[in-house]
């Protein structure tokens, strides 16, 4: 059975695509079975695990609406060693098209699976926003892995997607739970980026991961290149960031 986690944050920017590419190469270095899911029309996670959202036959879109099957939608990123169900702008309409479907939260649970054998991961990353596509990958996965970045107005927004979280979990998906927030872009010489983290680590004790991701520049480079910043630059300090967060995750879902 494969362990599914939503990347997700409803702010924009803080790092969820990044995590979601980084962490998928990182676990499949430690020798994992990894699904990257593209749940963001930007495609951003597509185009960051080297497969050209422009010239998809098949994307998460047809899975959503029924017009087509994970295995016939699913591609290798062989630049990271996972594969990859691919979106792009296409899947900004499901969100309306899936209004008039039975069962419209559970449309990706109930397509993923079909290949949960397949896989010791699944990641979903979300876009910006808690619309119905991010719903999906809520009522989908287990666990959320919230990244954020330690800057004052990040704690704002969470008490909205952690009411979400608790809402899908009472309603629609009782195995749901935050497996964890990740302090990512971290910037250890910003004496607010150590107050905030403090500050997380004393509201939400272990569900802080102890693995931190410091603001490295490679990381950010990668995607231009279509390679997730692990497979890049693999001693970088981002790199080596992401595949330690693969292990303390491997650790993690062992007493789930
Ligand atoms: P989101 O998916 O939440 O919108 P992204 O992962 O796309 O966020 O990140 C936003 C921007 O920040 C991107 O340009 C990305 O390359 C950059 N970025 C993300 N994480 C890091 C990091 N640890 N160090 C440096 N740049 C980063
Ligand atoms: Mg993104």
């Amino acid at each position: 059975m494969a362990k599914i986690f939503c990347v997700a944050n409803q702010k924009g920017g803080v790092g969820k695509t990044t995590t979601a590419v980084n962490l998928a190469a990182g676990l499949a270095k430690l020798e994992q079975r990894v699904l990257l899911v593209d749940l963001d029309p930007q495609g951003n996670a597509t185009m960051g695990a080297g497969i050209n959202k422009a010239t998809l036959t098949a994307s998460v879109y047809e899975v959503l609406l029924g017009l087509a099957d994970v295995n016939g939608a699913r591609q290798r990123s062989d630049a990271g060693g996972f594969d990859v169900l691919p979106a792009n702008r296409e899947l900004a309409g499901a969100e309306v098209e899936m209004v008039e479907l039975d069962n419209r939260e559970k449309r990706l649970k109930d397509a993923l699976a079909e290949v949960d054998g397949e896989y010791d991961f699944m990641l979903i990353d979300c876009p910006p926003a808690l619309s119905m596509l991010t719903l999906n990958g809520l009522c989908a996965a287990h666990g959320v892995v919230i990244p954020m970045q330690c800057e004052y107005y990040a704690l704002e927004g969470l008490s909205d997607l952690v009411n979400t979280i608790k809402k899908v979990h009472a309603k629609l998906n009782p195995e749901l739970k935050i497996i964890g927030l990740l302090r990512v872009m971290f910037d250890p010489r910003m004496t607010l980026s150590q107050q905030v983290s403090a500050q997380l680590e004393q509201h939400f004790g272990d569900k802080v991961f102890k693995t931190l991701i410091p603001r490295n520049v490679r990381l950010a480079e990668a995607p231009s290149y279509g390679v997730p910043g692990v497979t890049f630059d693999p001693t970088s300090k981002g790199a080596q960031a992401y595949i330690a967060f693969g292990a303390e995750m491997v650790e993690r879902i062992k007493t789930m």
